[in-house]
């Protein structure tokens, strides 16, 4: 099973993505906690990476689909999969096509669109607190930390992420509108394209994803 998530920011994508692993082994690879890791490493790609995400602006094709690319390479040819947050413009949904057809790999299954309104988003993601040391992703109302601000898997601090500020979390919905929901004509048009709730609480948007996957007999 290979997955690419599409969807605003905010709208569940990563967090039901997270449910897929945990109970169906679904790798899970999101390209905004790899290049927050990146940003945490002070790695080439973080220095590069970092201006564009604090501004809530896309960081540029090239190096987000290098990474992504090397992370998909080492996955095992039959390993499923979902793609979270990649790819976001359509140059990158074409270099995943080919890279996938050029190394004899199937191609992706299904791209599943979480549909969400904008008010939801602002406040869902005003209340999203991410841990500084290991990137483990809370909220403040629907997942919350067993110990207030702090991380239940490593115990450090967790934080506000720089973009999720109201003003930033406007850039980044008009930055989807702009280059990413262009991308759901891309799937249609390979008839790939399936529509799914971002508004519910997240167990139920993994029961209708779930429910979506079976009728696709993607999943048993
Ligand atoms: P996310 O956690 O998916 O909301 O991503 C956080 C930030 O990382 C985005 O606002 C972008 O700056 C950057 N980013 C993540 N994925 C991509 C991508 N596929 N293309 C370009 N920039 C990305």
């Amino acid at each position: 099973m290979r997955l690419v998530f599409l969807g605003a920011p905010g709208a569940g994508k990563g967090t039901v993505a997270e449910l897929l692993h945990e109970r169906l082994k679904v790798v899970h690879l999101s390209s905004g906690d790899l290049l927050r890791e990146a940003v945490r490493r002070r790695s080439l790609i973080g220095q590069q990476a970092a201006r564009c995400m604090q501004e809530g602006a896309l960081v540029p094709d090239a190096l987000v689909t290098d990474l992504m690319l090397q992370h998909l390479n080492d996955l095992g040819e039959e390993q499923s999969f979902t793609l979270d947050g990649f790819p976001r413009t359509g140059e990158q949904a074409q270099a995943l096509d080919q890279a996938l057809a050029q190394r004899c790999q199937a191609p992706i299954d299904l791209a599943v669109d979480f549909e969400v309104s904008s008010e939801t988003v602002v406040s869902r993601l005003a209340g999203r607190r991410v841990c500084g040391s290991c990137g483990a992703n809370y909220h403040l109302v629907t997942l919350p930390p067993r110990v207030a601000g702090r991380c239940d898997r490593c115990g450090s601090e967790l934080q506000t992420r720089a973009d999720d500020r109201p003003e930033t979390i406007l850039k980044r919905l008009q930055v989807y509108q702009e280059q990413t929901a262009p991308l759901l004509a891309f799937y249609r048009a390979q008839g790939k394209l399936r529509t799914t709730t971002g508004e519910t609480g997240i167990e139920q948007q993994y029961q209708v994803l779930l429910e979506l996957l079976r009728r696709e007999r993607l999943v048993g």
